[in-house]
């Protein structure tokens, strides 16, 4: 039986290309500046993010706690969205360990966050306050249907942020993804932000790192601050050697991931007891009719049962996410498998 395994892009496995390129890369100690494909890598992010300088980490995760770390100080307050991957599953690491106070505002649920909430958000200069440093966007929103920003909100906000001295950080895991759905370069997404970080490890295929793009001063700093989190690596050209594939490669094929997103969402609609949100790019959710005699843990047991993964994502609600290992004929299988369960249920 073949496994579709929608619980994530991040179950992407290497290409057979990633995995020849990992066992002939050039490589040197990164720490002291001499792997030779890191640096081809982080030229290449900057080139196409289009920033001065790029810094290869070891995960979304610690690309945005670094940028973090970088742009503000202990005490320093960061505006975040409040379904915000960085506020809601980063176990809160600006303030754990970096004494960064976060002020999650509401995203809408089109992923943006109103700006006249975060102008009235921004601290007036008191002893008695913080000192707003940073905004935090998210694009595409995981949590708001995978929804992407367009290239005009992300200005309006960087062009408010910057006229309150703020900085803008975007967390761009999937930032080719939203370039794919809005069909602009990904250039136009972060031409106003002052960092961006995306992800190799998702969409993209690579087996693991993120990049974290922005002027060479703020590179600068962020290695620094990568240094003190534990992420400095030494020959870690064995896995840029991935990224470059993952970034030449894979970066141009992702609305084939959205396109079949859409084809099964479309299949489950025409499931009587399916729910289905709205689809933007590669992640799908969808929930249950009240009607229907399943618990999640039944639902994704007996989806399995079928070769079909999914995640629960809480009461009557599911997650499916589209990526290079799902082909056309796996969508057709997973359509199958929910109409027989929900059939049967
Ligand atoms: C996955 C993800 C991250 C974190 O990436 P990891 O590599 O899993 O640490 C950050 N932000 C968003 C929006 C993500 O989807």
């Amino acid at each position: 039986m073949t496994i579709v395994d929608l619980r994530s892009d991040t179950v992407t496995r290497p290409t057979p290309e990633m995995r020849r390129a990992m066992y002939e890369a050039e490589v040197g100690d990164d720490v002291l500046g001499d792997d030779p494909t890191v640096r081809r890598l982080e030229e290449l992010a900057a080139e196409r993010l289009g920033k001065e300088a790029a810094l290869f980490v070891a995960s979304g995760t610690m690309g945005n706690l670094v940028a973090l770390l970088t742009h503000c100080g202990r005490g320093d307050e960061a505006i975040v969205g409040d379904r915000s991957h960085t506020f809601l599953f980063e176990q809160g690491g600006m303030a754990a360990l970096g004494g960064i106070v976060p002020r999650p505002l509401p995203n809408q649920p089109d992923g943006t966050i109103r700006p006249e909430e975060i102008v009235a958000a921004i601290r007036a200069d008191n002893v008695h306050f913080p000192r707003t440093r940073l905004v935090c966007l998210e694009n595409t929103h995981n949590m708001c249907n995978g929804r992407p920003l367009t290239a005009e909100y992300t200005a309006q906000v960087a062009r408010l942020a910057h006229g309150h001295g703020l900085r803008v950080h975007l967390d761009g895991a999937r930032i080719f993804n939203a370039a794919a759905a809005l069909g602009v370069d990904v250039r136009e997404l972060t031409r106003e932000v002052d960092s961006v970080m995306f992800c190799l490890s998702k969409g993209l295929c690579a087996p693991v790192g993120s990049l974290l793009c922005g002027t060479a001063a703020f590179i600068a700093e962020a290695r620094r601050a990568r240094k003190v989190v534990g992420g400095g690596m030494r020959q870690v050209g064995v896995l840029a050697a991935a990224g470059l594939v993952a970034v030449e490669k894979m970066s141009g094929r992702l609305a084939e991931d959205h396109r079949r997103a859409h084809r099964l969402a479309d299949g489950l609609a025409a499931i009587p007891g399916v729910e289905v949100e709205p689809v933007w790019t590669n992640i799908l959710y969808f929930r249950l009719a009240e009607g229907v005699a399943l618990t999640e843990a039944e639902m994704v047991a007996r989806l399995a049962e079928r070769g079909v993964l999914l995640l629960s994502v809480g009461p009557g609600r599911f997650r499916a996410v589209t990526h290079y290992w799902v082909d056309d004929a796996g969508i057709e299988q997973a359509i199958a498998a929910f109409r027989e369960v929900l059939t049967a249920a």
